[in-house]
């Protein structure tokens, strides 16, 4: 098999003799990565593309077949409650979307690197990625027929103001060169940040009762223990190429380290706030995967090569015992004008909080929410009428505290070429002081807004523009989610 493979993949590559490989390959060069042997990169998969198609396609056989029966078995009604549907929305508009960013690029790279096994390892990822794009959204697509907000993701995606977080996250790494779109996704995304992926999707929605997404979680395991060995070879096998990678790497794992990071505050936000049934907190899956497994495991693997740990993450440990409540907030405040809705948290939700966050969670927001609450119970729901500045970088709006000072809101300023940018964080002003060039020129919805851009200056047209059905946002106990979901549930009347 190890032959068949070597001669049916890296034994198809040829010299080429009527260009250069300067010519051949002209996108490795810009960003200063030295490589002097691209065969040394060895492709972790090893496998040949007829046994890779064959693999594949029976996980295809089997995952439709649990999702065809958990359907037909009506399988929305086991979830948790009609809540934990937003956490789906969150993930078939801010995630499916990149999975088909993630094909696209990984299909140039299948062209644009010098070496065959770095081409064909890029190439199975490409191929992996269209399948997620596709398998997601086939594992949800039956839920669309009970519940808003699932039926145009993809022009969400490009529109809807929160997810210019995930979108403008791939977005810098697919402006960028090709070497360090392999760190920011391989490495920073898909090796370094994963399990802080996988806990909230896949954990979650077995959790919830939601057997579809997570057959599709188990369906794509095996291609993400494939896309974390990727990235780890990656890094390695540049690191070891030439010594002057290692400052240009370490630069990029500071840099989408902290744009990741930032990204999760979404996931973070879904994991607390959107799964009625709590799995796992935020925080202590931040202490088990990130403190223990990438900062005591990989980084001092890593301290060979003369990588030290992501600059920044200091801030981002403060932060583990109050970042998804801060992140709640906002989507609290401004759920009239999403594609989604929330409510403050049941009792034993609030319960859990405490125990989970301890003081942290009892004296600042434990307070808000309770205030929340008696205003909702007076008739005042409280939504945020006003759009937020939003961060230049993370493009999340400004409602982060300076670290460890939970009633200080954080803002930083640089100043480029005569104008004023506002950053949410020290790691969002590092990231566009190193690159002004590039994030001035961010699409931020806030300002889009103000420039026109989006469908008209008031709240109905923006969400027309949006694709958002107004009624089914805002307040979740008012939406006919809340309302059908209590039909439906009603015990069977046996007298
Ligand atoms: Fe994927
Ligand atoms: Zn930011």
């Amino acid at each position: 098999m190890r032959e068949r493979y070597a001669t049916m993949t890296r034994g198809l590559d040829w010299e080429p003799s009527y260009v250069t490989e300067e010519q051949m390959y002209p996108y490795t060069q810009f960003e200063g990565i030295k490589i002097h042997d691209w065969d040394a990169w060895e492709d972790p998969f090893r496998l040949t593309v007829e046994a890779y198609h064959k693999y594949q396609s029976e996980k295809d056989k089997r995952l439709y077949a649990v999702i065809d029966s958990f359907a037909q078995g009506q399988g929305h009604l086991q979830a948790s409650d009609a809540r934990y549907f937003n956490a789906v929305r969150m993930f078939l508009q801010g995630v499916t979307p990149l999975e088909y960013q993630a094909y696209r690029n990984f299909g140039y790279l299948a062209r644009h690197l010098n070496g065959a096994g770095a081409r064909i390892a890029c190439l199975y990822q490409s191929i992996d990625e269209l399948r997620h794009n596709q398998t997601q959204t086939h594992a949800v697509s039956q839920y669309n027929k009970y519940y808003d907000h699932l039926q145009d993701p993809n022009v969400m995606h490009d529109r809807v103001w929160y997810l210019s977080v995930p979108k403008s996250f791939f977005d810098d790494g697919l402006s960028a060169g090709p070497f360090e779109f392999m760190l920011a996704i391989s490495f920073s995304f898909e090796y370094f940040l994963t399990n802080l992926l996988f806990v909230p999707f896949m954990s979650g929605a077995s959790f919830n009762g939601d057997l579809s997404t997570m057959t599709f979680g188990f369906s794509a395991q095996s291609d993400e223990s494939r896309h974390m060995t990727l990235g780890l070879e990656v890094i390695k096998f540049i690191l070891e190429q030439d010594e002057d990678n290692v400052p240009i790497i370490q630069d990029w794992v500071d840099k989408w380290f902290w744009r990741g990071y930032r990204l999760l505050s979404i996931v973070a936000l879904m994991q607390d706030y959107f799964l009625p049934k709590k799995a796992m907190s935020w925080k202590e899956s931040f202490e088990l995967y990130l403190e223990q497994q990438m900062l005591e495991g990989l980084f001092p693997d890593l301290e060979y090569y003369g990588i030290r740990p992501p600059r920044h993450v200091d801030q981002a440990i403060t932060e583990k015992n109050y970042m998804p409540h801060q992140a709640f907030w906002i989507f609290y405040n401004y759920a009239h004008a999403g594609a989604y809705n929330t409510t403050i948290p049941f009792a034993d939700e609030m319960e859990w909080f405490s125990e989970q966050y301890g003081e942290h969670f009892d004296d600042f927001y434990r307070p808000a929410y309770e205030k929340a609450r008696e205003m909702q119970a007076d008739g005042n729901r409280f939504f945020n009428g006003g759009l937020p500045m939003l961060c230049q970088v993370c493009q999340i709006p400004m409602g982060f505290t300076e670290p460890g000072n939970p009633v200080a809101h954080a803002q930083r300023v640089s100043h480029y070429e005569g104008e004023r940018y506002n950053t949410c964080s020290d790691g969002c002003k590092w990231i566009f002081d190193r690159e002004p060039w590039k994030y001035r020129q961010a699409w931020l919805p806030v300002h889009q807004i103000y420039q026109g851009n989006c469908g008209g200056n008031t709240i109905p047209e923006v969400l027309d523009w949006y694709g958002i059905n107004t009624s089914e946002n805002g307040e979740y106990l008012d939406t006919t989610d809340a309302k059908n979901w209590a039909k439906w549930h009603e015990p069977a009347n046996v007298s």
